[in-house]
């Protein structure tokens, strides 16, 4: 999955200003089949061809990043309308990717529960970044 460029930490600035928001993308990108304003669990990472790593939020070493969530307007983990809160779990360990055609961004990471092992992908909107 590495591209094997230099460590690349994003922040919520350099999020709103690479990502393109979901609304003005066009409809027949072939990107247009990953439906995931929330959380959704996908059966394993997407990556190339379709899209391009930009970089990562977690910090380079940083082994144990906080499991506190960070919330707004009653959302939830799986909310829609739950902010992207770069600092805060589960943003502060996704790798970010973009669309190679029309820049859609989205975040993916992996879950490990006690039993399992989950692939979690999600749209960014950059009007939600926090
Ligand atoms: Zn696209």
């Amino acid at each position: 999955m590495s591209t094997g460029a230099a460590w690349a930490l994003l922040t919520a600035a350099d999020l709103r200003e690479h990502v393109r928001p979901p609304g003005s993308a066009p409809a027949d990108c072939d990107c247009a089949r990953l439906v995931c304003p929330g959380w959704e669990s996908v059966s394993s990472p997407v990556g190339e061809p379709l899209l391009e790593r930009l970089g990562s939020l977690r910090a380079e070493g940083d082994d144990e990043p906080t499991l506190t969530e960070q919330h707004s307007e009653g959302s939830s983990y799986w909310s829609p309308n739950a902010p992207i809160a770069t600092a805060f779990f589960p943003y502060n360990r996704c790798e970010v990717w973009l669309c190679r055609r029309c820049a859609r961004g989205f975040l993916q990471y992996t879950e490990y529960g006690g039993y399992y092992v989950d692939q979690r992908l999600r749209e960014i909107d950059p009007g939600r970044v926090v």
